[in-house]
């Protein structure tokens, strides 16, 4: 039997929050317990609002100098859903994913229990306790509370990450134990990172969302890589990657989803950076679908990125390159990013002997090391491509008069007005810059040779009053390409 209750219980709804980061739970559960608990459980009970789609909890208490210890578990109007003792002070439960100790699955509306277990509390003693509970709307899955929203490093700078890969989720392989070819554990493809010194990896498992329960329960344990959930969409009419999704994704581009515009509006409605990825590569037995060739159009304004390195396909034929190139000339602005679209992380680079996770890396400028920062981060465009991973730098801006733009951002720059263009490089000795505006290769510099381990070139350049994009590449002395930098715009729309 349940011993008698004496807790007071109170219950306060908090304001529904607004924000993804905002730090306000949407109820809290609090009360006390005092000795007369002692080896009993205690079921809290709370009402879960219809079109739930994420439950977060936050849970502390007081008396743990007296050795007071209350462990947490969790029951549905089914029944009992998990049980994570004194392990863990949150945790999360979703359609797709939840923290370990918990299930994943429906969230039906109604009266759910926070189940309190206390193995001791002193005679005498009493304890104060807190539950912080979050609600996310189930139509809205990547509004998260920041409790899910983890800052691994503060402060703005350049963030390396890996935006392309596969994992036994879809259909990466590797060798087993006994060599046979077995489905690639996603945890190979983090060390992997790590090893590489990755600070990011996007995890872009082809129309699936089940590697999210695996990414919830891994974060805390790589506590130096961020890890963002993403899913490379994949259709008969070409394949995108989106960025920091929380549940599923309808993919049936042609058959659910009336065409691609649809499916890109949706990213945009639930916030979801998307990049369209290895753009020219050919849809036919070759490779199925692979080329973006979307029958309704692509509203190209809607879209974040182009995936302009895929692993090693730099230079060849089938590069995203003059595909990017094409569409910043139509007028958008598109960040250019890459990705090793990893599909066996023990595979190793023959040259070099590390995984080929991470190459290429996309250099990203954010404000900090956490989800949103990075997805903000590729939005602004201020990103570049290292194709070998090498840790060589590329940074770009332009000034007029008082304004001074990076890249990514638009200069507005009146017809005969000239601006001063300045192009850093770090790490890339021997290597040669290259400009590109608007798609063409500008003989710019008088010498294009880095010659230093940190140089600046800059340069003036004439506006026409025209629209135009201005970009940097670096290339190794043979040729290869080693940077891809992103445009500082002149005279593009602001967005
Ligand atoms: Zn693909
Ligand atoms: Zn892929």
């Amino acid at each position: 039997m349940k011993k008698k209750l004496l807790v007071a219980l109170c219950l306060s709804i908090a304001a529904a929050h607004a924000t993804a980061a905002d730090d306000s739970a949407d109820l809290v559960l609090s009360g006390r317990i005092d000795g007369a608990a002692h080896e009993s459980y205690i079921e809290l009970p709370f009402e879960v609002p219809a079109g739930t789609g994420r439950i977060t909890v936050e849970f502390d208490y007081g008396g743990r100098e007296e050795k007071t210890t209350i462990d947490l578990g969790l029951i549905d109007p089914q029944g009992f859903r998990g049980w994570s003792g004194g392990n863990k002070r949150m945790f999360t439960v979703a359609l797709d994913d939840a923290t370990p100790s918990y299930r994943a699955g429906p969230l039906p509306a109604g009266r759910w229990h926070l189940l309190l277990g206390v193995p001791n509390i002193r005679q005498g003693a009493v304890s104060d306790y807190t539950a912080r509970i979050d609600f996310t709307p189930a139509d809205l899955p990547e509004r998260l509370p920041a409790a899910l929203l983890p800052m691994l490093r503060e402060g703005a700078g350049w963030y390396r990450g890996d935006l392309h890969m596969h994992t036994a989720h879809s259909d990466a392989s590797c060798p087993s134990q006994q060599g046979a070819k077995v489905p690639c554990p996603l945890f190979l493809t983090l060390q992997a990172a790590e090893e590489r010194r990755l600070d990011f990896v996007a995890v872009t498992e082809h129309n699936t969302a089940s590697h999210l329960q695996e990414l919830r329960g891994l974060q805390p344990y790589f506590d130096r890589l961020l890890l963002l959930p993403g899913m490379e969409v994949t259709t008969f009419q070409g394949h995108a990657n989106v960025f920091g999704l929380q549940a599923g994704l309808d993919f049936r581009v042609g058959d659910t989803v009336r065409d691609w515009n649809a499916l890109i509006a949706e990213a945009v409605r639930r916030g979801l950076p998307l990049s369209v990825n290895h753009p020219a590569l050919p849809s036919d037995e070759r490779c199925m679908g692979c080329g973006w060739r979307p029958t309704g159009g692509t509203d190209w304004s809607k879209v974040v990125a182009v995936e302009a390195v895929n692993g090693q396909d730099a230079g060849t034929p089938v590069s995203g390159i003059p595909f990017w190139h094409a569409r910043l000339n139509e007028g958008y602005r598109l960040t250019g990013v890459g990705g090793s679209d990893n599909h066996d992380a023990t595979l190793r680079d023959s040259q070099f002997g590390r995984s080929r996770v991470g190459a290429p890396t996309t250099v990203v400028h954010a404000q900090s090391l956490s989800q949103p920062a990075i997805l903000d981060g590729i939005r602004a465009g201020r990103v570049f491509v290292d194709l070998d991973g090498s840790g060589a730098t590329l940074d770009l801006s332009a000034r007029h008069g008082e304004a001074i733009v990076a890249m990514g951002e638009n200069l507005a720059l009146p017809t005969d007005a000239e601006a001063e263009f300045e192009l850093r490089v770090s790490g890339a000795l021997g290597a040669r810059v290259e400009l590109i505006v608007d798609g063409r290769v500008e003989p710019l510099l008088a010498d294009a040779k880095v010659a230093m381990q940190e140089q600046a070139f800059s340069w003036r350049w004439r506006s026409d009053g025209g629209r135009h994009w201005l970009r940097a590449d670096v290339r190794a002395g043979d040729g290869r390409l080693l940077l891809v930098g992103n445009p500082v715009y002149v005279n593009f729309q602001e967005r």
